[in-house]
C-alpha cells in the first residue's frame, strides 16, 4: 500500500495501522503519533479543498492522497516537534558574554557538578556531620569568603535579584544617596531608580550627571539614610569633565555616620585580567579591601559561571540580607549551587584559569591565533557556499558583552561574507546569508555590517566547534 496515491484517504485508525506509522507509535508513543496523524490529514483537507475550490470547479485534478509522502510528513512533524526549543547555538556575533544567547559557557567541571547532583538525593540543606538541618549557602561561602576577603557571603538568582534584595533588606522605607552619574539602565529594563521603588527605598539623587563630589555626599545623608551605595557604571562610560568619589573616601564618609557602604560591581571578575592582555576590571576584593560593606555582582558575567547574584561583605549586614523573606523567594537552586560552586574552585589556580574557563579562555584568544584559523577555514566556507558568495577574513574587533568594559573592544578575525567583487550588489544577500546560517541544524548567529554577514572567530572555539560549524555548512541552502 505505501506509496500508492489515490484521491480518498483512508481512516484514521487505517493510517496508523501502517508498517511506517507503527514504528512511529513505536518510537513516539500512540498519543503523540495520533495527533500528529490527524494534523496531516487536516493539513491535507485544506490543501484539497483549496485546490478544488480555487479553479472555480474547473479542469484542476483532485489533489491526491499519496501514502509513502503521508507518512514522511508525520516523522518530520514527530521530530519537529521532539525536537528541543532550547538549542546550542555558534556565538559568532564578536559578542563574547551575549545575553541574548546565554552569556558564559560553563566549565566542563561546572557541568560534571551539575549532572552529578541532579541525579539523586544531596545534602543540598542538609548538615552530614550533626545531620542537622543545613544552609544551602554554606556550600558556596568559604570559597566566596577565600576568594573576596570578605567576612560572609550570600547567593541569589542574578545580580539583579540581589540588588533588590540587598536593598529591601537594609533599606526599606529609608534613604539611598546614588550618584547621578551612576543612575544606569541595563538592558532588559532593570532601572536603578525602579528597583529601588520596588525595594520600597526612597532614591536621594547626588550630585550632577558627570560629576560628583565627597561634599554632595555629606549633604545629602541625614536621619533617614539606610547606606549609600555606588554602582558600576558597566555599558557606558562618562568622559571629559568628570568628577566620582573614589571608594575608599566614600566608605571613610559612611563609616564615620554609621553606615554601611554597598556596591553593586555588576561583572565582577575575582582576578585581575590585565594577566591575559584583557582590560582591567574592579574586583570585589578590592572593593572589600577599600572598605565596601556589601558588595553585589554576576555569576554568568565574567566569572563565567551560571547565572547568579552573589553578595559579598560584612557578617552582619549578609545576616540582616539572609533573614529578608525576599530571599527565600529568589534563592538559588541546587544544579546553580554546584555549578557555582565548580566554577570558583577553578579561581584557586589561577595558573591554569585561562585554559579550564571557556569565557576567560574566548577572551583571550589571540588576534593572531584566530588570523590562522580564519586562513584555515576561508577556503572550506567560500567552497560550501559557491559562487554566489564571496568569503573574505577580515580584521574585527570582538566586544566582551553583557555590560562589561563597554568601550574596550579585542582584536579579532572574522569571515566576511557578501557579494563577489564586480557583482551587482545584491541587497538582500546579507539578511539571506544570515537566515540560511540560523536555519542550519546548529544555527551560527553573526552580524550585519557594511553590507556583509560577518561571523567572529573568536567565538569558535576549539577544534570540535570548529569541525561541527565546518561540516553543517554542506547542508546550507541559500535561496
Ligand atoms: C549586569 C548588571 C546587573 C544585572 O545583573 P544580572 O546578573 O544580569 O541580573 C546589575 N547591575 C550592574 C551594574 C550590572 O552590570
Amino acid at each position: 500500500m505505501s506509496g500508492a496515491a489515490t484521491n480518498r484517504p483512508p481512516s484514521l485508525d487505517k493510517l496508523l495501522a501502517s508498517t511506517a506509522m507503527q514504528v512511529l507509535v513505536e518510537q513516539a508513543g500512540r498519543t503523540a503519533t495520533t495527533a500528529a496523524a490527524r494534523a496531516e490529514l487536516d493539513a491535507w483537507r485544506a490543501a484539497a479543498h483549496a485546490r478544488a475550490a480555487g479553479d472555480g470547479g474547473s479542469a484542476a485534478p483532485a489533489l491526491p492522497f499519496d501514502l509513502g509522502h503521508f507518512e514522511a510528513r508525520c516523522a518530520e512533524r514527530l521530530a519537529r516537534d521532539a525536537a528541543p526549543a532550547l538549542r546550542p547555538v555558534f556565538n559568532l556575533t564578536g559578542t563574547v558574554l551575549h545575553t541574548n544567547l546565554g552569556r558564559a559557557v560553563m566549565a566542563p567541571e561546572a557541568i560534571e557538578a551539575v549532572t552529578t547532583v541532579m541525579r539523586g538525593a544531596s545534602n543540598l540543606e542538609f548538615d552530614l556531620v550533626s545531620g542537622a538541618r543545613g544552609d544551602r549557602d554554606e556550600h558556596l561561602e568559604g570559597l566566596l569568603r577565600e576568594l573576596t576577603g570578605a567576612e560572609a557571603a550570600t547567593v541569589v538568582n542574578n545580580n539583579a535579584a540581589a540588588v533588590l534584595l540587598v536593598l529591601a533588606a537594609l533599606a526599606e522605607r529609608k534613604e539611598v544617596p546614588v550618584s547621578r552619574g551612576e543612575l544606569i539602565e541595563i538592558g532588559g529594563a532593570f532601572r536603578i531608580p525602579d528597583i529601588m521603588r520596588r525595594a520600597n527605598v526612597r532614591l536621594v539623587e547626588v550630585g550632577t550627571t558627570n560629576r560628583t563630589h565627597l561634599r554632595d555626599f555629606e549633604a545629602a545623608i541625614g536621619p533617614k539614610t539606610a547606606l549609600v551605595m555606588k554602582v558600576h557604571t558597566s555599558n557606558y562610560v562618562v568622559q571629559g569633565f568628570t568628577a566620582s568619589v573614589p571608594p575608599a573616601e566614600l566608605a571613610s564618609l559612611c563609616h564615620a555616620r554609621g553606615l554601611p557602604f554597598v556596591e553593586d560591581l555588576g561583572a565582577g571578575t575575582l582576578v585581575d585580567l590585565t594577566r591575559w592582555g584583557l582590560p582591567p576590571e574592579p574586583t570585589p576584593a578590592q572593593s572589600i579591601a577599600a572598605g565596601v560593606d556589601v558588595v553585589s555582582f554576576s555569576g554568568d558575567k565574567l566569572l563565567g559561571g551560571p547565572q547568579a547574584g552573589l553578595i559579598v561583605g560584612r557578617k552582619d549586614l549578609i545576616a540582616k540580607i539572609r533573614k529578608c523573606p525576599l530571599k527565600r523567594a529568589l534563592r538559588l537552586d541546587k544544579m546553580t549551587i554546584a555549578a557555582l560552586e565548580a566554577t570558583l574552585k577553578l579561581y584557586r589556580d589561577p595558573d591554569r584559569l585561562a585554559q579550564r574557563l571557556p569565557t576567560l579562555r574566548v577572551l583571550a584568544r589571540s588576534a593572531a591565533e584566530i588570523a590562522d584559523q580564519a586562513e584555515r577555514l576561508r577556503p572550506l566556507v567560500q567552497q560550501a557556499l559557491g559562487e554566489r558568495v564571496n568569503v573574505q577574513a577580515l580584521r574585527c574587533r570582538s566586544q566582551i558583552g553583557s555590560g562589561s568594559l563597554p568601550v574596550d573592544r579585542l582584536d579579532s578575525v572574522c569571515l566576511a561574507l557578501g557579494a563577489p567583487a564586480g557583482t551587482r550588489r545584491t541587497g538582500r544577500l546579507p539578511e539571506q546569508l544570515a537566515a540560511a546560517m540560523r536555519a542550519l541544524p546548529v544555527p551560527v548567529i553573526g552580524r550585519i555590517e557594511d553590507g556583509m554577514l560577518r561571523l567572529d572567530l573568536r567565538g569558535l572555539d576549539g577544534a570540535e566547534a570548529e569541525r561541527g560549524f565546518v561540516e553543517q555548512l554542506r547542508t546550507l541552502r541559500l535561496d
